[in-house]
C-alpha cells in the first residue's frame, strides 16, 4: 500500500496547519494530483484517521482533484492535455508524441474548525 508514505506527508502537513490555527478538528482535505498518480483518497482518509489518535482527524474527508497529463508533440512542440489526445497532434497531425506523465501530488487546501 503505497498510500502510507504519502499519508505521512499529508498528516505532518495537516497537523502543522491545524496547530498553527489552533484547530480542534480537520473536516476536509483537498488534494491535487496528476492523473497518473494512483493514490486512492479513501485509503488516505482511513490511514489519517488511524494516525490521528487525538480525534483531530476523526471523520475527515479526503477529496482529490485530478490534473491531466500533458502530451508534447516532438515535431511542432505543441503541448496539450491528455483528454484531447487521440493519438495524433491536434496542431500538425504528427504521431511523434511524448506523454509527460503527471504524477504530481500536493495538499491544495484543508478545512478546519
Ligand atoms: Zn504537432
Amino acid at each position: 500500500m503505497h498510500e502510507l508514505a504519502v499519508t505521512e506527508y499529508v498528516y505532518n502537513l495537516v497537523r502543522k496547519q491545524a496547530e498553527a490555527n489552533k484547530a480542534t478538528k480537520v473536516r476536509k482535505i483537498l488534494l491535487e494530483m496528476g492523473d497518473q498518480s494512483d493514490y486512492v483518497p479513501e485509503i488516505i482518509a482511513e490511514y489519517l484517521q488511524v494516525m490521528g489518535d487525538d480525534g483531530l482527524l476523526d471523520g475527515v474527508k479526503v477529496e482529490a482533484k485530478y490534473l491531466p497529463s500533458k502530451v508534447l508533440c516532438r515535431d511542432c512542440g505543441a503541448e496539450f492535455t491528455r483528454h484531447e489526445f487521440d493519438g495524433t497532434c491536434p496542431k500538425c497531425g504528427s504521431e511523434n508524441l511524448k506523454l509527460n506523465r503527471n504524477t504530481d501530488f500536493l495538499v491544495k487546501s484543508i478545512e478546519i474548525e
